[in-house]
């Protein structure tokens, strides 16, 4: 008979203690319940980043855009377009990026630092899913319109059609990885939602609520989007990191023939979002058009291209919109637009009585 000293530790899955050295992003014969000892310090870094900047909509005042949005002469066709396309794309986009992080992505990494982030990432995709809600609702749109964009308008549709085959083939719960087929379909998966989604499809909307919001309208729409654009591009950073490293710790996955393939790949999401730009902006707005967002759109996708070590698509194309990057880098003490009515608030506030 065993005696308790004897018996196998159950509570461990793999029954040995974790070293760091053991463990992979995808694969690992590690236990994924064991956060430390840590091996990918930076997943751990952007989940703590992740935290600090934390926030909530209804922080964010909407009185000044409801009266702007009510009046008639507040904003001009063209400007009301804009905002409800984007909402259109968005109240949906977020969706399918928390559902995909959580019905696939999450299930293949096998590093528990890089899900503790991806769990802090589902959480906010809901923060922005809640957003662009708060914004719909306060405004008064009709949200039937706005929530079936993605099946109406076809600049719209068509990116979501272009993303959902490379979120179903890692959701299908009979998808496992482990061979190089799988694993490739995955980091495919990972490049296209990185990259692509969340790093090229999220951008001429970001630019044409932050512009707004540099004209003084619609500020806490653009408030809201300015945090969002923070959090996207953590999101954004995270994805490059771990597409980067599963490429190290599995390099023969990297074959020409995928990388061409992803080429193709970016070359179809720079005109869809394209077009995309041109239906959102039928003419000059804002002092933007949509010839200006074919350079940014190339600008974008040639540091997307050069940040998972592909050649850049377009050479020598400049930044359109240099101010967006002082958006990106948004400091929490920071409020662009102040429209932020509280600051979020640490433990250190908390009564208990
Ligand atoms: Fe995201």
């Amino acid at each position: 008979m065993l005696s308790w000293d004897d018996e196998p530790p159950k509570a461990q899955a793999h029954g040995k203690r974790v070293n760091a050295d053991d463990k992979r992003i995808i694969n690992a014969k590690t236990d994924v319940n064991q956060l430390v000892p840590f091996k990918y310090k930076w997943a751990w870094d952007k989940y703590l980043a992740g935290c600090a900047n934390h926030w909530m909509p209804q922080e964010v005042n909407m009185q000044r855009d409801i009266e702007l949005w009510k009046n008639p002469n507040g904003l001009t066709e063209d400007e009301r377009r804009i905002v409800k396309r984007n909402l259109g794309f968005f109240v949906t986009a977020d969706s399918l990026a928390a559902n995909n992080i959580v019905l696939g992505t999450y299930r293949h990494i096998t590093a528990p630092e890089c899900r503790q982030y991806l769990l802090r990432q589902a959480f906010e995709e809901a923060i922005h899913t809640h957003a662009y809600q708060y914004i719909v609702e306060s405004l008064g749109l009709d949200e039937r319109e706005i929530f079936n964009a993605y099946n109406e308008i076809p600049s719209i549709r068509d990116k979501d059609q272009f993303l959902i085959p490379f979120i179903e083939v890692i959701n299908d719960p009979t998808f496992h990885t482990g061979t190089l087929e799988n694993d490739q379909k995955l980091l495919r998966s990972i490049i296209v939602f990185a990259c692509l989604m969340e790093g090229l499809f999220f951008y001429v909307g970001f630019t044409q609520i932050l512009a707004l919001g540099r004209q003084n309208k619609m500020t806490g729409a653009a408030e809201q989007y300015q945090y969002i654009l923070r959090d996207e591009s953590m999101h954004c950073n995270f994805g490059i990191d771990l597409i980067n490293t599963i490429k190290m710790e599995n390099p023969q996955l990297w074959t020409a023939e995928f990388r061409e393939e992803i080429k193709g790949l970016f070359l179809k999401a720079v005109d869809l979002e394209y077009r995309y730009a041109e239906d959102t902006m039928p003419r000059g707005v804002l002092g933007l058009n949509a010839a200006m967002f074919k350079g940014y759109l190339r600008f974008i996708a040639n540091r997307r291209a050069v940040q998972i070590g592909l050649d850049a698509l377009f050479p020598n194309e400049e930044n359109p919109f240099p101010w967006m990057s002082e958006m990106i880098d948004l400091k929490k003490e920071r409020n662009f637009f102040e429209t932020r009515v509280t600051e979020y608030q640490g433990s250190a506030a908390l009564q208990w009585d």
